[in-house]
């Protein structure tokens, strides 16, 4: 692999122990990992002008659906279980491995382009995210969902841990970049020996599990009324928490939950640009911050946000919680980054989410000659507030230049977005629903 050197950079944004901000530094990245920072006497293969940039980690997306690009702006202002019931699954139950290889390029080329080096997705043929993930260079924390009912994909619970174990059989330990997993959907669509199996499963592989948990306050009643306990105490008596796992949205956890999330050292992935659109709620995240809970941010599927775009979902993260509880000291702009970036790292134990000799190599360069910018009083403070996601010129992925002044140097961009357009026609033709592009 070609070795990178990116000189002058005017701003480092670590995020390492001290959580240092350096000016006026270079970095060296050989065979996918970061070998110097500071100032380096060496050249490289690729060497890469940081004058007037910073550099910050890639960051990292903790939950999406990553095909579900093919369902932007399909339906939109609807209730949750009405949006689910007659767009979504409709949609979903015409989908072919193909329609979601040509929405995961799509997603990812998104992903890329504004910043995120890292994506944990949760859906349906994930083998075939997986390769999509492999061809244009993102890294991907893949789980391959677990429903009790018919998929897309599979007919029962039981074909479908077939087909999520055989995934994971496959691919741990076959690529640096794609991690597999385990996604048992929700407590609402996995019952209980489902859910055990799961983490039976995952645990002998040792991998991490993807969950949806207590996202709607109605999924909450039906669980209680069902089994009499809270979905996030449902998934911990199942053992879905004794694992490495992601919990998705958290919007309605009980006292006694947000203590079971720290003791499990489960990473809550916040997902607030969803939790708005569907109307879910605002998830208590203060008050799981300041019980020590592990907070990472997702965007959701394309479906509920409409973009996959990790700077804004940092601005709201950072606005939304001073503005319900009416106190502006509430979600700092570091404690936004660190959700960005690594703690989702740390939960998960990827050698990411950091600028430090020895990491991966998952870097985003963004230029700072932009208005909204200067004056550069805080680096930290502009990351979270006044930087857009079309800053971004140069990515690195694992070591390897995948954006290269702003595109996409793996594949070819155009090719992916009209692919995709007419995956979504033929998936909209089948599944019988209209919209502009069928006009
Ligand atoms: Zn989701």
């Amino acid at each position: 692999m070609e070795s990178i050197l990116v000189r002058n950079l005017s701003i480092v944004i670590t995020q390492d122990g001290r959580r240092r901000i350096l000016k006026d530094a270079d970095i060296y990245v050989e065979d996918g990992i970061i070998l110097e920072v500071g100032t380096v006497k060496r050249s490289a293969d690729i060497v890469l002008d940081g004058r007037g940039k910073a550099a910050l980690p890639g960051l990292i997306n903790t939950h999406t659906h990553i095909p579900m690009n093919l369902f932007r702006g399909v339906a939109d202002d609807m209730k949750l279980f009405e949006w689910l019931n007659e767009k979504i699954w409709p949609m979903e139950r015409k989908l072919t491995p193909d329609h979601v290889e040509k929405g995961s390029l799509l997603g990812m080329l998104e992903a890329l382009r504004t910043g995120t080096t890292t994506i944990f997705d949760m859906y349906f043929f994930e083998e075939r995210i997986a390769e999509a993930a492999e061809r244009i260079g993102i890294r991907a924390l893949l789980s391959s969902s677990i429903i009790d009912g018919e998929t897309p994909e599979t007919k029962n619970w039981r074909e479908a841990l077939n087909v999520a174990e055989n995934f994971v059989k496959k691919w741990k330990g076959k690529s640096k970049r794609v991690i597999p997993s385990f996604g048992p959907h929700a407590p609402y669509t996995v019952g209980p020996e489902a859910m055990e199996a799961t983490a039976e499963a995952a645990s002998r592989y040792d991998v991490p599990v993807h969950i949806h948990l207590s996202e709607d306050s109605r999924e909450v009643e039906q669980i209680k009324h069902t089994y009499g306990v809270g979905p996030i105490e449902y998934a911990e008596i199942h053992r879905v928490l004794d694992l490495k796992t992601i919990a998705a949205h958290v919007v309605w956890p009980s006292d006694e939950e947000i203590e079971i999330l720290r003791r499990k050292k489960v990473l809550v992935s916040h997902n607030p640009v969803s939790n708005m659109k569907t109307a879910a709620g605002v998830a208590p995240i203060p008050k799981m911050l300041s019980h020590g809970v592990l907070i990472g941010l997702g965007t959701d599927g394309a479906a509920s946000n409409n973009i996959l775009d990790m700077p804004e979902t940092m601005k709201l993260t950072a606005l939304i919680h001073k503005a319900v509880n009416r106190d502006p000291t509430l979600i700092k702009a570091q404690d936004v980054i660190d959700m960005a970036t690594i703690n989702p790292a740390k939960a998960m134990n990827l050698e990411i989410g950091s600028i430090e000799v020895g990491k991966r190599a998952d870097i985003v360069i963004i230029d700072l000659k932009k208005p909204w910018w200067r004056p550069i009083h805080s680096p930290i403070s502009h990351l979270v507030y006044s930087f857009r996601s079309t800053d971004v010129t140069h990515v690195i992925v694992d070591g390897r230049l995948v954006i290269e002044e702003g595109h996409l140097k793996t594949m070819d961009e155009n090719e992916i977005m009209e692919n995709a357009e007419k995956a979504a026609m033929d998936l909209l033709e089948r599944a019988g629903v209209r919209s502009f592009l069928s006009e």
